[in-house]
Parts: C-alpha cells; sequence; structure tokens
C-alpha cells in the first residue's frame, strides 16, 4: 500500500485543506508511485505563515547557545539516518546512492560549518568615535523566511539555507520541489525529533507555480532563499521587490572548464567526468562547457568517449550504477529536445544520445524500498528516464547547446588557440556561476583567474567542488543577493542594527 505524507505545520502533520494529493514517481521507474504528497493550496500557506509568525516571537529571543543546541540535534539525528535518507533521494531524485550519500555529508559538513561559524558571528562589539559611547552593530532575525528549493539536491540545498535561518533566530516556511516531496518531509521529521519548538519549521509540499507563489508575495515573510531555474528567480525578484522583501537567488549556469595544452590531461579528463556527469549532470555547478586548447583536442576527446561508453547508466540503487536517470518525464524531454536541436544546428555528437537504458536495466535486479528490503520483478521490466552521458564536438558560440542551461549529462566541446579566446568563450553567457581551468602555467592560472566572470574559480579542480567556509553563489544571470555558506550565509537572514550606548 502507498503511504500518504501530510505537511509539517505548525508542529503537527496535517492534510491539505484541498483535500487533494500528487504522486512521487521514482525516475527509473517509469509510472511508479512512492507516495502521495498534498497538493497544498494558499490556505495552507496562510497557516503556515501564521504559526511561523507567531513562533518567531519566542523564537527569536532565544540565546545563539540554545539555538545551536536544537540545530546540533538535528545534525545528529541527520547523521544517524544518513543511510534511510540517502535512499529516499535516491528513489525520488534518481542519482546513485554514492552520489546521494555524498549529498548528505556534505549536509553535514556544512550545518557543522555554520553551527560553530555562528558563534564568531555575533560578537562585533567596540569603543566608538568619542569615548563615552560605545558602539556595536547588533544582528537582529528578520522574521519569516520563505525557503523553495529544486530536486536535484532535495536534502542539501535546504539545510545550506534553512540551518544558518534558524540559527540566526528566524522562522521557516520550506517548499520543497514537487519532484522531491519525501526528502523534504524527512527533513522536518528530523527538526520534529531534534525537539525543535511548534512553529519554527514548517514544510508544506504543493506546486511551485502556485503555492510557491503565495509565500513570496505574502509580506509577512520577510526573506526568500530559493536556487532554481533563472526564469524563476527572476520572477521571484521581481515579485518580492513588491514587499521590498530580501531574495537570496543561487540560479542556473553554463560552466566552462578549460583545458590548456600543458595540462595533466588525465586529471582534466577526471573533472571533465566528474562535474558533468554526477548527478546526471543535473546541478548547477556541472560542466557543460569544455574548452580545449587545440593541440590536445583529439586525444583529450578520444579519452572523454571511451570514459563515457564504459559507464552504466541505471537504477541509482545497484552499486554498479556509475549515472541514474534524468529527475523526471519533463526534464528528459527537455534534454532530448536540447540534444535534438544541437544536432539540427550542426554540432556532431560522437557518444551518447540514446534515451533508453535497456542494456543496463536488463542487468538491474529488483528494485527495492526505502528500508532495502523486499522487492518486485516488476521493477526489472520497467523502464526509467534514462540518458547517456552525451558529448558534441563542432559546437559553436552561437548554438543554443553552448548558451543554454541543459541541466543534464549532455558536453558541449569547442576548440581554441589562446587563452585570450577561451576566456572570451567562456564569458560570452548570460550566467556566471562556476568554472574551471586545467593548467600547469601560474601566469595562465593567475590570467583566468582576474579573467573570468564567475561566481566560483578553480584551478586544476573541478567545477562542482565548494567547501563551507567559502561563499557559494553566481554573478550575472546565475545569482542575486548574498552567497551561501562562508559568512555571508548567515548575514543574509538577518538586519544590521548600529547601536550608540552612553553611559
Ligand atoms: P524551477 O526553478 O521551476 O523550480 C525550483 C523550485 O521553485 C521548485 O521548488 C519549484 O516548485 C519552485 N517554483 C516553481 N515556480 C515557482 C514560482 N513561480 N514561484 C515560486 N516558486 C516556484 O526549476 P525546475 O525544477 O522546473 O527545473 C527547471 C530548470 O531549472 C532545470 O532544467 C534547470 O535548468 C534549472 N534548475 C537549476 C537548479 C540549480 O541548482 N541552479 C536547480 C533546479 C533547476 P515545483 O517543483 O513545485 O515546480
Amino acid at each position: 500500500m502507498t503511504d500518504t505524507f501530510k505537511n509539517f505545520v505548525g508542529g503537527q502533520w496535517k492534510a491539505s485543506r484541498t483535500g487533494q494529493t500528487f504522486e512521487d514517481e521514482n525516475p527509473a521507474v517509469k509510472g511508479s508511485n512512492l507516495g502521495f504528497f498534498q497538493s497544498s493550496g494558499p490556505e495552507d500557506i496562510d497557516e503556515a505563515l501564521g504559526e511561523a509568525e507567531v513562533a518567531f516571537r519566542t523564537w527569536r529571543r532565544t540565546s545563539v547557545a540554545e539555538r545551536q543546541q536544537y540545530v546540533s540535534e538535528f545534525l545528529k539525528l541527520l547523521r544517524e539516518s544518513r543511510e534511510e535518507l540517502s535512499r529516499i533521494v535516491t528513489l525520488e531524485n534518481g542519482k546513485t546512492l554514492r552520489e546521494s550519500r555524498a549529498e548528505v555529508d556534505s549536509a553535514l559538513v556544512e550545518g557543522n560549518y555554520h553551527l560553530t561559524q555562528v558563534s564568531a558571528f555575533y560578537g562585533h562589539t567596540g569603543p566608538g568615535a568619542a569615548r563615552d559611547i560605545t558602539t556595536w552593530v547588533q544582528y537582529e532575525p528578520l522574521g519569516v523566511v520563505g525557503v523553495i528549493s529544486p530536486w536535484n539536491f532535495p536534502m542539501n540545498v535546504m539545510c545550506r539555507k534553512t540551518l544558518p535561518a534558524l540559527l540566526t533566530g528566524n522562522t521557516v516556511v520550506f517548499k520543497p520541489a514537487s519532484f522531491t516531496p519525501w526528502s523534504g518531509l524527512f527533513m522536518a521529521g528530523l527538526f520534529e525529533r531534534a525537539g525543535l519548538p511548534a512553529g519554527v519549521f514548517n514544510c508544506i509540499t504543493g506546486l511551485g507555480s502556485s503555492i510557491g507563489n503565495r509565500i513570496v508575495e505574502d509580506p509577512r515573510v520577510r526573506a526568500i532563499s530559493f536556487t532554481g531555474s533563472t526564469a524563476v528567480g527572476k520572477k521571484i525578484q521581481a515579485q518580492a521587490a513588491a514587499n521590498l522583501t530580501r531574495t537570496q537567488l543561487e540560479l542556473g549556469g553554463k560552466n566552462a572548464l578549460i583545458v590548456m595544452a600543458d595540462a595533466d590531461i588525465d586529471a582534466a579528463l577526471e573533472a571533465a567526468v566528474t562535474a558533468g556527469f554526477s548527478n546526471a549532470g543535473q546541478w548547477c555547478t556541472s560542466t557543460s562547457r569544455i574548452l580545449l586548447q587545440r593541440p590536445i583536442a583529439r586525444a583529450f576527446l578520444d579519452k572523454l568517449v571511451a570514459r563515457c561508453e564504459g559507464m552504466i547508466v541505471g537504477d541509482g540503487l545497484l552499486d554498479s550504477t556509475h549515472m541514474g536517470p534524468v529527475a523526471g518525464p519533463q526534464q528528459y524531454q527537455d534534454i532530448r529536445k536540447a540534444i535534438c536541436r544541437a544536432q539540427t544546428d550542426g554540432a556532431q555528437m560522437i557518444t551518447g544520445g540514446e534515451t533508453s537504458a535497456s542494456e543496463d536495466v536488463s542487468r538491474r535486479p529488483v528494485r527495492r524500498s526505502a528500508e532495502g528490503e523486499g522487492g518486485s520483478d516488476e521493477a526489472a521490466k520497467a523502464d526509467g528516464y534514462f540518458i547517456r552521458p552525451t558529448v558534441f564536438i563542432g559546437v559553436r558560440c552561437d548554438m543554443e547547446l553552448f548558451r543554454e542551461e541543459i541541466f543534464g549529462p549532455v558536453l558541449a566541446v569547442a576548440e581554441f588557440e589562446s587563452l585570450d579566446e577561451a576566456l572570451k568563450a567562456a564569458n560570452d553567457s548570460i550566467y556566471g556561476l562556476s568554472s574551471a581551468i586545467y593548467t600547469t602555467d601560474i601566469r595562465a592560472a593567475r590570467r583566468y583567474i582576474d579573467g573570468i566572470e564567475a561566481g566560483l574559480a578553480h584551478v586544476n579542480v573541478h567545477t562542482g567542488y565548494k567547501e563551507p567556509s567559502m561563499p557559494f553563489g553566481g554573478v550575472k544571470q546565475s545569482g542575486a543577493g548574498l552567497p551561501e555558506n562562508s559568512e555571508s550565509g548567515l548575514e543574509a537572514f538577518v538586519d544590521r542594527k548600529a547601536v550608540y550606548l552612553r553611559g
């Protein structure tokens, strides 16, 4: 029997007032249903915001140490749930279990960073310019924060937003992506078990275009932290402006990997495969454009094709799988269309493209439940939204393939003569999220660091690499507002009050 999951509002599990639910499909098994989730409506949002607003009155007065205790307990439970949660992420997102475990680990590392960093964050005080006046900047929580997250990292992204918001004394209304509601509600369950006071964290499932909207436009919401497409990010920015609601937007990318002729080719190849095909290419810092300096282009491509063709695409629950399906039918159709368009535009596909994974499906044993038990022969026969690692060469800067975010396992490769030419091509984009260069020439590395228009610049490190003490955010149309992680990840959720005290 398929479970029905409820919203988490004001510390209670509640059905939506709409009385409607939607299904959650495992993308490795077309037509499957992992559970029924609440199709929430405006009334549910209204209630959640009301609960969060009431809870804020008390929560804002808790000490930082007290908030740290709750978050510390949450992180302990998260660590204990690593295996169970990883399975849920794989089941509803499709990524491999190895990738899901890495996602949970990343959330733990980032969460622990914020947990300790918040102590240092509060503590700016000093004598004023006048001898008898003491001045300091006091950080005040904003109030209710709306967190809207995507399906590609269904638990890590929400943690990166939610934990800093809670640690700085805000309350949260969280809307997970409709492809991955289960992971979101699982996190709500952890907050409940950590003993977080009622209303401090609320989770509502339902369509972004109806309830996401509703969160953004409500004047009780003082900040929106959103990760997703640039198109929706722009809508949110415009809507939030009506109430001067603060926004933190992490949006799309078209990240370039530049490989110079003097590079360690095998290391660059590893970077291309890791950042190009992890999570089936569905991550905002994935490598999607590769710019090869001409003398090494042929050798690099031969190795890249061999690597792609050796990859097993299949059910993420299997240890043998290197790459899982893409997240769902819409994503599958969009990627297929992008591949067809690239061919029409004259780019040459040298590997991949096929959208069936039948050879991998035949190797697939029975599918398991989230707890790893049971199974069914039906699943073994089923097909999923599989797309093989795909590489195009002969790509020109004016092609859609070079310009648009595809968000799938598709690499666009172009060749160049000089670093200037490569930088010009890499920067010829509305996006500016991540980037990388592979070179052994330190002067080339410095020229790249100074010249690349991106929020993240990597030298001999792949485009998806990040550390919690470093800001995580894009420039141009890849992001707006303060970046996540680092000190700015906390600062995004506080107002600064300038205090002047005499006496
Ligand atoms: P969206 O930007 O549409 O969705 C991201 C989140 O925003 C989801 O929770 C979604 O809800 C919600 N949402 C959708 N519309 C609104 C709205 N009008 N107001 C408030 N919230 C809204 O991304 P998709 O999931 O549809 O993916 C589409 C493309 O976006 C991808 O192909 C990729 O290019 C890009 N993307 C980028 C990500 C990144 O990390 N930078 C992450 C995910 C996607 P719901 O799921 O219910 O629609």
